[in-house]
């Protein structure tokens, strides 16, 4: 989330608060897997988890870590539900 937009209330309760900003959005070095299995766990154990999910896929987050997803898991998801949704539209025509 860029600073100069405003944070949803839910993310003052999440368990990045206080984390550098570097840890949800890892530069893509060396450490890079590394990086992002440590801001996964982190979202693992968060409490606000489903509202950051559901921000972050409405949102369409190109940048950064947000409930335990990168934006390569967020794009494979949405590609995924649009799959589904388009299964269920043939099936119910
Ligand atoms: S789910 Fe992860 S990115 Fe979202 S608020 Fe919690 S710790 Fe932060």
């Amino acid at each position: 989330m860029r600073d100069t937009e405003a944070r949803p209330d839910w993310l003052t309760r999440g368990a990045c608060r206080g984390e550098d900003p570097d840890l949800h959005f890892p530069v893509k070095d060396t450490n890079y897997a590394a990086n992002v299995a440590k801001a996964k766990a982190l979202c693992w154990n968060c409490p606000v988890l489903q509202d950051c999910f559901r921000y972050a896929m409405a949102a369409q987050e190109e940048l950064g870590i947000w409930a335990g997803t990168t934006n390569a898991d967020r794009i494979k998801m949405r590609a995924a539900a649009a799959a589904g949704q388009r299964a269920e539209m043939a099936v119910a025509s």
